[in-house]
């Protein structure tokens, strides 16, 4: 009987040997980790976004690379389809904010779980604590050589390693290696979805503080990269929150030095010259007043001394003797508080990996790749991500599922 190894028990890896085992293929999973689905375990904050009830369409414009290429493995196995699945195999799910879809459980071992009893419903074997150190093909046939110096031998392989990101999990970029020895391109691995670091230092002055409903841009050599509005917040080390980590993903990383600079608008809602009335009003209800006793009421404490000093505003001084070109300069700073940009934190500190197995050399319709017969990826291993929302997950779990289903077909 023909074999199928996969190398990976993540989502994509769980998902492709539900597929395959299924269809009668001999199948067994191969994980480096004593437990399947580490990375899964810390998704969501423990609660595992699996994936996004928004139109299956609507997918494509939150994939920032290659969107394209996941055409038919989303519409094999769907964001309805992963959910149906699950609910049928007891993971009750719930959709939250933005239509991201959560267990009901709020607990991602539920999702772990519930793979896990699809793995073993299908007949698929898994053998953890089983790091895999080469795939080498001769003559039709795969030879996975393992850690523990032993050979399986195999008719079809399914890379399914995941990226570089939080390696703790198990994801350390082996996959890249392993493609690349099969004559693979490797886009080179970078962070995305990672937090930034400020270049002057501003931010740990405002550490913890998170603003929300903020607009956040970011721009590269003076280029917008990206704009949106949401929550955003200061660290030790620069900046984070949801509105940065979707911002940096579009970095270009090519690019060197990356010469990056964020922009705040602190009072979205208000446009400059709404805004300069505001001040007056504030201004003449506190004459007397110092400009920090003030700003409260335009700003959380914990902001106020750091964003003044960088706008080149004096605290001190009292509102009465502001010239209108300092209000004028305070109105642009709400507007357009500037951060410089140092770099993105490291690779291991991204949510997820941008780059990977170029999508040139793998078919979209099977995910086998078209340089070797019978090899096939899936998963984030692949030269894919999206923003956050579930779609990373699901795109692990649709290109999983359409590997699994092509194998040997
Ligand atoms: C903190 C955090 C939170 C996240 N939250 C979400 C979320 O809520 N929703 C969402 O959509 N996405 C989220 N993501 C992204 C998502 O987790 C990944 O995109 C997804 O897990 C990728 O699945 P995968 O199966 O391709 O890889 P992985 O889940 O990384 O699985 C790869 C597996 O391969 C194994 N492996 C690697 N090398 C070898 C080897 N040499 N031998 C044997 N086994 C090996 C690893 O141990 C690992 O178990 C999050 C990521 C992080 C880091």
């Amino acid at each position: 009987m023909s074999e199928l190894v996969i190398i990976g028990a993540g989502a994509a890896g769980l998902m492709a040997a539900y597929a395959a085992a299924s269809l009668g293929i001999s199948t067994t999973i191969i994980e480096k980790n004593d437990k399947a689905g580490k990375k899964l375990f810390i998704t969501g904050k423990g609660r595992c976004n699996i994936t996004n009830d928004c139109d299956i369409s609507d997918f494509f414009p939150q994939i920032v690379h290659n969107s394209k290429f996941l055409m038919s493995a989303l519409y094999t196995l769907g964001n309805d389809g992963l959910i149906t699945l699950l609910n049928e195999n007891g993971l009750p799910t719930k959709v939250e904010r933005g239509g991201r879809v959560f267990p009901k459980s709020d607990r991602s071992n539920d999702v772990i779980n519930t793979l896990l009893r699809l793995v073993r419903k299908s007949g698929a074997r898994l053998r953890l604590n089983t790091p895999v150190k080469r795939i080498e093909k001769q003559d039709e046939i795969f030879t996975v050589s393992l850690k523990d110096g032993t050979d399986l031998r195999a008719d079809a392989v399914l890379i399914a390693t995941g990226g570089k990101s939080y390696p703790l999990t198990g994801s350390t970029g082996d996959g890249y290696r392993f493609a690349q020895e099969l004559g693979h391109q490797v886009i080179p691995p970078r962070p995305a979805l990672v937090p930034l670091e400020d270049m002057h230092h501003i931010c740990p002055k405002m550490q913890g503080l998170a603003l929300k409903n903020v607009n956040f841009t970011l721009f590269q050599n003076d280029k917008r990269l990206y704009s949106e509005q949401g929550e955003l917040l200061f660290t030790h080390f620069g900046l984070s929150g949801p509105v940065v980590l979707s911002a940096s993903s579009f970095i270009d990383h090519k690019k060197q030095p990356l010469s990056l600079r964020a922009e705040i608008d602190l009072k979205p809602a208000l446009s400059i010259e709404q805004l300069d009335a505001r001040l007056l009003r504030e201004f003449e209800a506190a004459q007397n007043k110092q400009l920090k006793n003030v700003m409260p009421e335009l700003l959380p404490g914990k902001m106020i001394h750091p964003f003044l000093t960088e706008s080149g505003l004096d605290p001190d001084k009292a509102v009465n003797s502001i010239t209108r070109q300092e209000r004028e300069r305070l109105c642009r700073s709400l507007k357009a508080f500037s951060i410089a940009v140092a770099d993105t934190r490291p690779i291991e500190e991204g949510i997820i990996t941008s780059g990977g197995v170029c999508v040139k050399e793998i078919n979209p319709s099977t995910m086998e790749s078209k340089l070797v017969r019978n090899l096939y990826f899936a998963g984030e291993v692949i030269d894919v991500d999206a923003k956050t929302g579930g779609f990373n997950l699901q795109i692990a779990f649709s290109t999983g599922f359409l590997a699994g289903t092509s194998v040997f077909n």
